[in-house]
């Protein structure tokens, strides 16, 4: 019999295979491909210790649930298309240069940018 693969796994794989922000619901059909049966209840469990654990981190979308991308430490630029709803994620265009500006007294300690529009598919 072939050794079972742990789900925590399988979602894990499931979220950097697919190079973008996933929602529950997205890494739940796609997990789901390879763990037949896998409940969604059981999907957001393993996404809630994955987060907690730092393997994926929740990407806020405003007006949406969180999406949740693999935690590879990089830098990133979501891109949302405004059409399908689907979040990416690029190569951060501003190299990485936080707002300098702010007000004395405020220490920015990370920054996040949405770019809005429509994806290469829509
Ligand atoms: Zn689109």
């Amino acid at each position: 019999m072939k050794r079972k693969t742990p789900q925590g796994r399988v979602i894990l794989n499931s979220v950097r295979e697919a190079g973008r922000p996933l929602t529950p619901l997205e890494i739940h059909s796609l997990a789901s491909a390879k763990i037949p049966r896998l409940g969604i209840a059981t999907t957001y469990r393993h996404i809630k210790v994955l987060a907690e654990t730092e393997k994926i981190v929740a990407v806020d979308y405003p007006g949406q649930p969180p999406r949740y991308e693999w935690a590879d430490g990089r830098d990133k630029v979501h891109f949302a298309c405004r059409t399908c709803d689907k979040l990416f994620a690029l190569e951060d265009p501003t190299e990485n240069t936080p707002p300098s500006n702010v007000p004395k007294g405020f220490k920015v300690q990370g920054y996040e940018v949405m770019l809005y529009g429509t994806c290469p598919e829509c």
